[in-house]
């Protein structure tokens, strides 16, 4: 027998399961023993040993290894010995930092994993959808993905998309009845759910009858293994300028060679000392600092509650110049709490706060029995009846699980004393149609066990409901809906909405018996009851994070559902939307075309009443105007407007499967402030970025030049080779690393976003590498020069005291990258990593230049403490020298 042939009672019995209280805990995990996680399996991974190995693929390693082998096999065991070391060395610094890049990005994406609503000891959990087992019951609504393969035990609505596996694009309407037949293709099984497809109307129960690769998808899953590029332009482009870079450094070499021959060095010295310099010069660590410091931004990202599901993202962040934010939940903080009712032309008050379901309801000053006002009555009663969601209660305060609209809904019913569980013993719920922000209502249809009669009752956006409704209830007697009567309405629905409070209203219809197949054929000829106004509280931070966007050069749009009135009342609140400001409704939004939306669209403000499918305009309207656009959503009409933006971002809390995959950013607390977070750390990790890249090509520009001018001078090699690789490991290292930590300059958020198309020395940059690192390179000849003297007996002697010149000159320069200005701009000591960083870099030098053992190996000898001066005074040079003069003003 195969599944979809089954009863749900064979299904429950089959897999040991039952439908009130979903597996035991402990079964689920004996299970998950048994059987293996819900995983499909994934290609085999890079094993350690060959990432390490990769480390010695690049050429110039090979030919320094080649050169070093050749020199030992002349004799010169010590000096291979030691070079083979340091190359090693270097080997485990790359292999550790792609190590932990990798690890890194695959912490990512273990938080992006996908979550599924399943029944546990009687209790909705939501859990990571790789802990499935058979026999998990499942809860799943419009939006989700199917966790695993299952057999649909409740469908209401339910439609599934199934294209991954069948190819149709065309949602599949499911339904729970067994069917008949053998080989029944997947497409046809519609009794069935399975693994990766995609909910996108309705919702439903089912049971776990597949996992992992025991499910269909697992069947076609080595199909599947597309993992995603995640290059970063950055990335992209310092690839380029890498091999450039090569070329560059090469073509010096050769230069530092050739003048070195000519001038009289032996041919042997200059090449091993030439492609020491090659792997010296070559910035070979940069992609992988790169990554790192990509990977530890987004590490601090998460700390603020954002994930980053595309690492590009992390740079376009800092080029965002308009975030378009949904207001409820992301803005406003979804805590909603009915304070007015309005029916027939009377208002009540109602009191209480938060979802504590206590509360009063009073007419003016007086309290009323809100059970002897009929209309209030039924308004609060049809509120509870229409209703998909669940209050929670918990030690002490209460906790929804659904819709925080429906939530206040209910709660006000409660404060009348309505409760669920009498009403759907009144009421039998025949069929019902969810929720969606297209249509922006909701309906059930309902038969009254007393006398039979049936209902069609619907509650959505006032103004889409008074369209739909041809009679009111007013004054206890069914009218029809006269004009002035309609205009009534929509005065009260704009007098709650000019107080910033949500508008719902509730209808109904009687029926005779008849069922619909659509929502369409239910949602018409309605009577109008009245409104339920709730209020909404701003998140207290949206208002301070709305004037740092601004001031940062990003606009904040507000893209909302919600009423018109309601929008600009709370967009003004937050400081969206100033006197002058546009507010286009998502009618009108709807006749322009993208073109004419163009012209205006630097002027608008708020987008209300708008359907999901507007945002997709905007953003396109935004981005013609040369727009970096972030723009928040949700729901799964949303997705395309969030991929279609230059910063999709989806919401952790209420957001759909649909959304977040979409998305390259996730709000794990759906707040609009932790966007603005996410930029400011998006814009310094790019900073933090230029700021190694500025440090290590100055520091390598300093290395070659130092050789070049001292084989042009026709003097002899001022640092050995093994000095040259041990620079290189100890600088480079570490120190860019703790630059990759540093913390943002005051003024990231004071400055305009970064142009998309900027290269990476724009700024000012190119000329801080080559000025810095020119005069690096000529303070250590310096140094050498003044100690050699032409005396050759010195030649050691100088050659340690032109290395410790040129690493401390590297070391206080890493000092000056950290800001745009000087090194005087900031604290040094509040980057603690660099402080460590550098202490430990100095005394890896002190090691090689004090420890008798290791001074025949490096060539060095002890330095006098009084040449400490001399060293000092000359490695502070660039930076002081550099430090508010001209040259600073002219570069930045
Ligand atoms: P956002 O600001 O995030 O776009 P929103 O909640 O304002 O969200 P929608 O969720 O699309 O936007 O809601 C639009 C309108 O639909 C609301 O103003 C409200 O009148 C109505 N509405 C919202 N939730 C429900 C619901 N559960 N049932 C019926 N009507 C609803």
């Amino acid at each position: 027998m195969k599944w979809y042939e089954l009863s749900e009672k064979a299904v429950l019995q089959m897999t040991k399961s039952t439908k009130e209280t979903g597996l035991a805990s402990k079964e689920a995990k004996a299970r998950q023993k048994q059987y293996g996680l819900n995983e499909l399996q994934e290609a085999e991974k890079q094993s350690a040993l060959l990432l390490f190995l990769e480390q010695f693929k690049d050429f110039m390693v090979l030919v320094l290894l080649a050169a070093t082998l050749i020199s030992g096999l002349l004799g010169e065991y010590i000096d291979a010995i030691a070079i083979i070391a340091i190359v090693i060395i270097n080997g485990f610094l790359g292999f550790f930092q792609e190590r932990r890049a990798e690890k890194s990005l695959d912490a990512l994406k273990e938080l992006s994993a996908p979550h599924v609503m399943v029944l546990r000891d009687g209790e909705w959990k939501r859990i990571p959808s790789k802990e499935l087992v058979i026999g998990d019951v499942l809860k799943f609504t419009s939006g989700d993905r199917i966790g695993a393969d299952i057999r649909v035990l409740e469908a209401k609505s339910l439609e599934i998309e199934e294209s991954a596996l069948t190819g149709e694009s065309l949602p599949v309407q499911k339904q729970t009845a067994p069917l008949k037949g053998e080989d029944i293709p997947l497409g046809d099984q519609d009794n069935m759910a399975f693994m990766g497809t995609l909910v996108t109307r309705g919702n439903g129960i089912g049971i776990v009858v597949g996992t992992g690769m025991n499910t269909a998808m697992g069947q076609i899953a080595n199909l599947l293994q597309n993992a995603e590029t995640m290059m970063t332009p950055l990335q992209r482009k310092l690839e380029q300028l890498g091999k450039i870079l090569i070329g560059v450094a090469l073509l010096l070499t050769v230069l530092v060679v050739a003048i070195g021959v000519i001038q009289g060095h032996a041919l042997y010295e200059m090449f091993l000392a030439g492609v020491s310099l090659a792997v010296a010069a070559i910035p070979e660590g940069l992609p992988a600092i790169v990554t790192v410091a990509l990977s530890l931004g987004v590490q601090r990202m998460i700390k603020k509650n954002a994930i980053v599901r595309k690492l590009p993202a992390v740079e376009t962040l800092g080029c965002a110049s308009v975030i378009c934010s949904d207001k409820t939940g992301t803005m406003t903080q979804n805590k909603m709490t009915v304070t007015h009712i309005w029916s027939g032309g009377t208002t009540w008050n109602v009191s209480g706060t938060g979802y504590h379901p206590e509360g009063r309801f009073y007419l003016g000053q007086r309290e009323v029995n809100p059970n002897q006002a009929k209309p209030l009555q039924q308004l609060l009663m049809f509120g509870m009846l229409c209703n998909q969601t669940d209050l929670i209660r918990q030690e002490k305060d209460y906790a929804v699980d659904g819709d925080p609209t429906e939530a206040a809904l209910l709660v006000a019913a409660m404060k009348a004393g309505f409760k669920r569980e009498s009403l759907v013993q009144q009421f039998e719920i025949m069929q019902e149609f969810p929720f969606d922000s297209t249509r922006k209502m909701m309906s059930v249809v309902v038969k009254d066990k007393k006398d039979g009669k049936r209902y069609v009752v619907t509650k959505g956006a006032p103004d889409v409901l008074l369209t739909n409704s041809t009679k009111i209830l007013w004054d206890n007697k069914l009218q029809s809906l006269s004009l002035v009567m309609s205009n009534e309405v929509k005065t009260a629905i704009d007098q709650l909405a000019s107080q910033a409070l949500r508008t719902i209203a509730i209808a109904y219809r009687p029926l005779m018996d008849e069922t619909f197949g659509h929502e369409r054929e239910a949602e018409k000829e309605l009577v109008f009851i009245g409104l339920q106004g709730m209020i909404d509280p701003p998140r207290p931070e949206v208002k301070e994070a709305v004037k740092e966007c601004r001031e940062a050069g990003i606009k904040t749009v507000m893209i909302t559902g919600d009423h018109v009135i309601t929008a600009k009342a709370i967009a003004s609140q937050l400081g969206i939307l100033k006197p002058g400001g546009k507010v286009l409704d998502g009618y009108t939004l709807s006749k322009m075309s993208v073109e004419e939306l163009e012209e205006m669209v630097d002027d608008v403000y708020v987008y209300a009443r708008v359907s999901p499918e507007h945002k997709l305009k905007i953003v396109k309207a935004l981005q013609a105007k040369g727009h970096i656009v972030a723009m928040t959503g949700d729901g799964v009409n949303d997705a395309p407007a969030i991929k279609a933006a230059d910063i999709g971002i989806s919401m952790g809390i209420t957001g759909t499967d649909v959304a977040k995959e979409a998305s390259a950013l996730v709000l794990l607390d759906d707040n609009f402030a932790t966007i603005k977070s996410a930029i400011k750390e998006g814009r310094n990790i790019y900073e933090n970025i230029r700021k190694f890249i500025r440090y290590l090509l100055a520091s390598n520009v300093g290395e070659i030049l130092v050789m070049l001018f001292a084989m042009i001078l026709a003097l002899p090699l001022p640092l050995v080779p093994i000095q040259i690789l041990w620079v290189n490991l100890v600088t480079d290292g570490l120190p860019a690393m703790a630059l990759g930590l540093d913390q943002p300059e005051e003024n990231v958020m004071k400055r305009k976003p970064r142009h998309p198309k900027e290269g990476v020395f724009a700024r000012g940059l190119g000329w801080k590498v080559i000025s810095r690192g020119f005069l690096i390179g000529a303070v250590t000849l310096a140094a050498f020069m003044i100690v050699y003297d032409n005396t050759p007996e010195k030649l050691a002697y100088a050659q340690t005291i032109a290395f410790a010149t040129l690493v401390m000159a590297q070391l206080i320069h890493v000092f000056d990258c950290r800001s745009d200005k000087s090194i005087f701009d900031r604290n040094p000591f509040e980057n603690i990593y660099l402080v460590g960083a550098v202490l430990s870099s100095i005394l890896l030098i002190l090691i090689v230049i004090y420890y008798p053992p290791l001074q025949p190996i490096f060539h060095t000898m002890a330095i006098a403490p009084r040449e400490w001066l001399v060293i000092l005074g000359l490695a502070s040079v660039p930076t002081f020298l550099l430090a508010g003069s001209l040259l600073t003003r002219k570069s930045s």
